[in-house]
């Protein structure tokens, strides 16, 4: 199946205030009613499409929403000050005390974090599982279970949901499957497979320019409503408001979202195919001796490729700093966390995003000390590239071959 989300996208047209091709940002933080009455009825819940007050909702806020929703293909889409602010508003407005969550167990630390630790204040409890076993999914969900959680090409391992049966277990036990689809934009659309939420971290790809932090929740209607809601809604009172100034910027690096992705994923299937034929270990969902290879097949939208994400094995902590350093030094990236940016992204998980897991938890999870994870950028000539990175790792004994020609 493939979802067209891109001419969605493009389908949908803004003009500014004076026919301007970009809409009109809206400077204002609160709106003027021209009756008593209307001001009133937007603050009891009906007047839908009334502008109130900002952190409420704004045009700009409101045109970025509608185009990710086409994105993901879901009614409507609410956007947020950052990923993490999304995140924490579907879990909060979700739970109440006492709760259950089962969530995967390889997902970005922040959420982790949150799951593990904050939760606990509100007697939240999260089961941690490997969700590629749909038994163990299941085998973990009690009366008290919200959600599922996952994400769909998973920090940082990269391992892939199997969203049709995720999807098919939820409603059978009537309960939503939240999926991040923060590293796959485009290629994955979790709602066509089932999911009835979906968040990404704007921050990443769908930006691209790492600029902002910003974040979105895709879903039915009703939720994002409910999300919106002066009197309960998380999203309103816990007040993770997007700039519309920031909503504007990042509508317009969407606009070019289609074309990076495909450059993103063919670069990075360049660099796996090739490290892996190097005799490297290299964690990459196009590749065929990656365990999600079928399941991706089966649920990607194929035009965009695997994704801009790859790990690789380089033995220890000591060989992973000292080739980033040395890959840094030779403007082939950045040693810096975050993703999708023009420019290769590369760090050592372990040590940085998802430091927030304990060792020994690292370490069942196959998360080892030598593994770097590269976002891929948007280079031009990628075999230069992988030469150039090549020669790095023959520099510093981790490859030992040397028939490198640059
Ligand atoms: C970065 C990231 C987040 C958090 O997003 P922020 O915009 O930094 O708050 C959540 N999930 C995933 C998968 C991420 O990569």
């Amino acid at each position: 199946m493939d979802y067209k989300a891109s001419d969605y996208i493009q389908n949908l047209q803004y003009f500014g205030e004076f026919g301007g091709v970009n809409p009109s940002i809206s400077d204002s933080s609160t709106y003027t009613f021209l009756s008593a009455k209307t001001m009133f009825d937007t603050f009891d819940g009906n007047t839908e499409g009334c502008y109130l007050y900002s952190r409420h909702s704004s045009p700009s806020n409101l045109y970025l929403g509608e185009a990710l929703a086409a994105l993901e293909g879901t009614e409507s889409a609410n956007v947020y000050a950052s990923g993490m602010g999304a995140i924490t508003s579907v879990l909060m407005q979700l739970c109440d005390t006492g709760d259950h969550i089962v969530s995967s167990r390889t997902i970005y630390g922040g959420t982790y974090a949150f799951l593990k630790n904050f939760l606990k204040k509100f007697k939240i409890d999260t089961s941690f599982v490997d969700t590629t076993k749909i038994d163990l999914v299941e085998k973990a969900i009690t009366p008290k279970t919200k959600m599922i959680y996952c994400e769909a090409v998973s920090n940082p391992l990269l391992e892939i949901a199997d969203i049709k049966s995720l999807a098919t277990l939820a409603k059978k036990y009537d309960i939503p499957l939240v999926v991040d689809n923060t590293f796959s934009p485009l290629t994955i659309t979790p709602a066509k497979l089932g999911a009835e939420i979906v968040i990404h971290s704007l921050t990443k790809f769908i930006n691209g320019s790492s600029d902002c932090v910003a974040g979105v929740v895709c879903g039915p209607k009703d939720f994002c409503l409910a999300l919106k809601d002066v009197n309960s809604g998380a999203g309103m009172l816990l007040g993770s408001t997007l700039d519309s100034l920031r909503a504007a910027s990042i509508l317009k690096n969407l606009r070019t979202l289609h074309i990076r992705i495909k450059k993103h994923s063919e670069n990075a299937l360049y660099l796996a195919e090739n490290f892996e034929k190097d005799g490297l270990r290299v964690v990459y969902p196009g590749l065929k001796s990656h365990s999600g290879f079928p399941i991706i097949k089966k649920q990607m939208n194929t035009s965009f490729g695997y994704g801009g994400l790859l790990t690789v094995d380089v033995g220890s902590l000591e060989n992973a700093n000292a080739l980033m350093e040395l890959m840094q030094q030779k403007n082939l990236g950045y040693l810096a966390v975050s993703l999708g940016f023009y420019k290769t992204l590369f760090s050592a998980p372990g040590t940085s995003t998802s430091s927030e897991i304990p060792l020994e938890e690292q370490k069942e999870m196959g998360l080892s000390n030598g593994l770097i994870r590269f976002s891929v950028g948007l280079d031009n000539d990628i075999h230069r590239t992988y030469q150039m990175m090549k020669k790095c790792m023959v520099t510093l004994g981790i490859l030992k071959s040397i028939e490198v020609s640059i």
